[in-house]
């Protein structure tokens, strides 16, 4: 499969130079020329299924010709070591539980298999690759995490100082060995315009060969489709609404994959915290962002979704195509607290702070007799002090919390100058 770029000016590559490459040379996002639909005879015996033989029917025909069949199998089994499950929280509402990965969010899922197709590709090359990350919290843990001890790659993680939980800055500042973190004085859009550069600077390519672990890079996105396919193949209404809770939009575009490839889901319900920039716009065909709020929800605090570009890619451009297949909704901080309580206190169910604003929008959207799923993207003890503000009381701490909290934190802090930057790159 060839994958081309969304700003159409840079060469269409393979899969493996999409990986490696990241980004394509016009600042585009690669996106596959073709999207391969699934036969209904496929769909039908995938239905009992598990996470691989999806994830594996699902990625074939995206790297064919750059993996043999073995060892794409190979790659979903490391991939899926744990379950996805669908809880009911009430009538008519699920929780897609995406936390139970060994950092407890969804991202554990693009960067295992990221890291794992890295591997394979380092395999067969003495060149070290540096791998790149801007992170709002839990990115760069799941990337740390992921490629921790992965021969012939080094990772630099850039989160904001200040703006990720504690325990989201002990997961990715104390692992050591071939992960280093940089504490970032500015926002996390700061820290995703250092790496963009990073990766639009000629002289920095020339010297190292830099790879992103974001969503931008297809090997962390396109997996992400797999369990929306799942989830598609258990839910019993063909028309659920699937609310996700979304800043880099690299999740929610990975469902609308999924759908494209043939899986029946419903309509999606964009859920975003302050920072709305995509809900206005799908109110306005307008997009008009503004500068980054700071949430509770802060894994979604970003005001320019890098994945934006592949939401209208995969509707063609055309906005009435993409309005009839997603709504938007936001909350505010304060609806988010409430929305936990109200949630524990109705249902006994735990929200954390992202999967509170996809619980309310159900709850605003949903119509008599519709389904609705919302994706439970981290683990709540992810971020305990906004736990505890929204209950009146302290979280249960699960032990691997309290081991973790016990680490000492490794950082080097940076200001947000790309001088800076650059010139720490260089030296390395
Ligand atoms: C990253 C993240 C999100 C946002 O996902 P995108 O793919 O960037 O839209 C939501 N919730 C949590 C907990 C996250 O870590």
């Amino acid at each position: 499969m060839k994958f081309f770029s969304t700003n159409r000016s840079a060469p269409q590559v393979g899969f493996e130079e999409a990986v490696v490459n990241s980004l394509p040379a016009d600042n585009g996002l690669y996106f596959p020329e073709e999207i391969p639909v699934l036969s209904q005879q496929i769909i039908n015996k995938l239905k009992a299924a598990s996470l691989v033989s999806v994830g594996y029917e699902m990625m074939w025909p995206f790297v064919e010709g750059t993996f043999s069949q073995h060892q794409l199998k190979q790659i979903v089994e490391e991939v899926f070591s744990f379950d996805i499950p669908l809880v009911q929280v009430e009538e008519g509402i699920q929780s897609l539980e995406l936390f139970h990965g060994p950092t407890y969010a969804f991202k554990d899922v693009g960067a295992r298999f990221l890291a794992r197709c890295l591997g394979q590709f380092s395999k067969t090359s003495d060149k070290e690759v540096t791998i790149l990350v801007a992170t709002s919290g839990d990115t760069g843990g799941a990337v740390a995490n992921g490629f921790l001890g992965v021969e012939g790659v080094n990772v630099i993680i850039l989160y904001p100082s200040g703006k990720v939980s504690d325990l989201q800055e002990k997961q990715l500042t104390t692992l050591g060995g071939n992960i280093t973190a940089l504490e970032v004085a500015g926002d996390f859009d700061a820290c995703q315009a250092l790496v963009k550069q990073a990766f639009l600077d000629k002289e920095l390519n020339q010297t190292l060969s830099l790879t992103s672990a974001n969503s931008i890079n297809i090997a962390r996105w396109m997996p992400q489709s797999i369990y929306f396919a799942k989830m598609a193949l258990e839910l019993s209404d063909p028309a659920a609404l699937i609310a996700v809770p979304s800043g880099n939009y690299g999740n929610i575009t990975a469902g609308m994959l999924a759908k494209r490839m043939g899986f029946p889901l419903g309509h999606f319900l964009a859920c975003s915290n302050a920072n709305d920039v995509v809900p206005r716009y799908l109110e306005s065909c307008e997009f008009d962002p503004r500068p980054t709020i700071a949430t509770y929800a802060n894994a979604m605090d970003v005001s320019k979704p890098s994945n934006f570009p592949r939401m209208l890619e995969l509707y063609h451009h055309s906005f009435d195509d993409l309005i009839a297949d997603v709504d938007g909704f936001s909350l505010s901080d304060e609806e988010i607290l409430r929305t936990i309580k109200a949630c524990k206190a109705s249902t006994d169910y735990l929200c954390d702070p992202h999967g509170a604003i996809g619980y309310a929008g159900l709850k605003e959207k949903l119509k008599v007799g519709q389904q609705g799923v919302f994706l439970e993207t981290a683990h709540p003890v992810k971020f305990a002090p906004t736990m505890a503000q929204a209950l009146g009381e302290e979280l249960e701490i699960p032990a691997f919390a309290n081991d973790l909290m016990k680490k000492e934190k490794t950082a080097r802090s940076v200001s947000s100058s790309f001088d800076e930057f650059k010139a720490y790159l260089m030296a390395k």
